[in-house]
């Protein structure tokens, strides 16, 4: 497996087709606004070879015996999902924040294992084959694999066909011989800045008339005729700051735009292409497994949270007995997120293919919390860390330091400990709740919307009454007319 150092090499290696403020960045690894992301995703390859973290960073590979990355491994039972959970929690456990540039990638290989295993068995096409020897390939060479579903989407009532432009959804313009070209963008794809490859997949399910957009495949991020745009803004990674005002160097998110100006695929590279009755499942089978391991990235951040939380409480001169409630409250919602991802891979099934799919009932339910209860995590961490963790109300670093004034700055930010260790607390805690550090809680992974949809779906109401029935000991059949819309 890779070293870190090692790592940062082969993103030096590529070529530079990421965008910011119309420059070209040449160096992912040393611009401000892509390096941040690139050491957090660079600390995974650290962790991996420190004993306390191996068992969760690595694991054997099913097809060549050999230790490889657990981010490039086919999750095959229950023991393999709890430690996919547990990995991200440890990684916003020592990055606080999303290291998305692997685990998407991650889940997007588990789904389309079994998605390509149930198209070859029903179609006799060779899609499983070919995935198995891209991700033998890929598990030798240690890549670092994002994974993009989210398209541009347009008129969220129409299906792309149906749409004034095409493009809004990638789709296959021209079938080859030897592979596809393919036109349209991915949209708020995580982590691309620290990836070698990217894996796509359909975004939803279509119908006969989409097929054409019913397409997945693995490509090099610095294919020809890609450009990607990254997105995330100076406020929101500091790539303009300095000192502790840009807390973390030991990690950051990048977001990209992808757009796809005819590139073309090989067709060792291709996985799905045109089977739309598979598109759905497809999503589905990437949602049960990432709604249920996102629980374990909110409660790694949860914890990160406690610990400044209760911190600055110190650093106030009060003891967190005070906020006992508070920070009780705050460990409720990262175990809940925890235990439901975990729950979820625990009470999953074999899927023909081998791979293990969590419960879908569990791991939409894990989503919708994941989608409520870090906000209010958010909130008591700045309720207990006062003013100073809140939009502007902290001196800059500059200011902080300046020859002129910066001694009395740092005096009357001085309490139960220096100005200067107080500053730091309260940019950990403005960057946690508020800047970089909110992980796509709402939307990553699909929105709270999307998952109600799948419990509503997989609830049992008919055999719900019949339970409360028994209970009241009632025989007489209770229907309602539904109205016809
Ligand atoms: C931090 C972050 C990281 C991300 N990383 C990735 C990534 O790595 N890879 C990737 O592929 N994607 C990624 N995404 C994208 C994410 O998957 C999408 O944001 C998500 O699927 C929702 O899609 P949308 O943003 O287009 O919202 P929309 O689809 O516009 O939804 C907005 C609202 O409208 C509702 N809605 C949408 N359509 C309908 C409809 N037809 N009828 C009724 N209601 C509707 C939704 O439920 C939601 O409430 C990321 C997003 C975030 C925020």
């Amino acid at each position: 497996m890779k070293t870190s150092k090692e790592y940062k090499e082969s993103l030096r290696m590529m070529r530079p087709n990421i965008y910011k403020f119309g420059e070209l960045i040449k160096d992912v690894t040393t611009h401000p606004a892509t390096k941040r992301s690139i050491e957090g995703h660079a600390q995974i390859f650290d962790a991996a070879r420190k004993s306390e973290y191996k068992d969760i960073l690595t694991t054997t590979s099913h097809l060549t015996g050999e230790p490889i990355s657990r981010y490039l491994s086919i999750v095959q039972g229950p023991e393999d999902m709890i430690a996919n959970v547990r990995m991200k929690r440890l990684m916003f456990n020592l990055t606080g924040t999303c290291t998305g540039g692997r685990c998407v990638g991650f889940n997007a290989i588990n789904a389309m294992w079994a998605t390509t295993y149930d198209i070859d068995q029903d179609l006799r096409t060779e899609y499983h084959k070919i995935l198995q020897t891209w991700l033998k390939d890929a598990q030798k060479k240690d890549i670092t694999l994002a994974g993009a579903l989210t398209d541009a989407k347009g008129d969220r009532s129409k299906s792309p066909s149906q749409q004034c432009d095409p493009d809004l959804s990638l789709h296959v313009v021209e079938k080859r011989k030897d592979g596809i070209i393919v036109r349209g963008a991915k949209v708020m794809i995580c982590g691309v800045a620290a990836a070698n490859e990217i894996l796509v997949m359909p975004g939803t399910g279509y119908k006969e008339e989409d097929k054409d957009y019913a397409i997945s495949f693995v490509i090099p991020r610095d294919i020809e005729n890609l450009t990607i745009i990254e997105t995330r803004r100076p406020s929101d990674t500091r790539e303009q700051e300095e000192g502790y005002d840009a807390p973390v160097d030991i990690g950051g998110i990048t977001q990209a735009y992808l757009l796809f100006e005819d590139v073309f695929v090989p067709k060792e590279r291709i996985f799905m292409c045109g089977e739309y009755a598979y598109s759905l499942k497809a999503v589905m089978n990437f949602i049960a497994s990432y709604r249920a391991a996102i629980g374990g990235c909110v409660a790694g951040q949860g914890d990160v949270m406690v610990g400044a939380a209760a911190l600055m409480a110190r650093a106030n001169g009060l003891s967190e007995k005070v906020f006992r409630e508070k920070l009780t409250q705050m460990t409720i919602n990262n175990e809940t997120t925890f235990g439901m991802g975990v729950a979820a891979g625990v009470l999953g099934t074999k899927h023909p293919s081998g791979v293990w799919i969590p419960n879908a009932l569990l791991s939409n339910v894990n989503k919708v919390h994941v989608a409520t209860l870090p906000y209010e995590t958010k909130r008591l961490a700045q309720d207990i860390a006062g003013g100073i963790a809140e939009t502007g109300c902290l001196p800059s670093y500059k200011d902080i330091n300046d020859p002129r004034y910066g001694k009395l700055l740092k005096k009357y930010l001085q309490a139960n400990c220096s100005g200067e260790t107080r500053a730091k607390i309260a940019r950990l805690i403005e960057w946690l709740t508020i800047g970089s550090g909110v992980p796509g809680c709402m939307h990553g992974g699909g929105s709270p919307d999307s998952a109600k949809l799948v419990i509503n779906a997989s609830t049992d109401i008919a055999h719900n009454i019949e339970l409360a029935k028994r209970l009241a000991n009632i025989k007489e059949d209770i229907q309602v007319e539904t109205k016809k819309k």
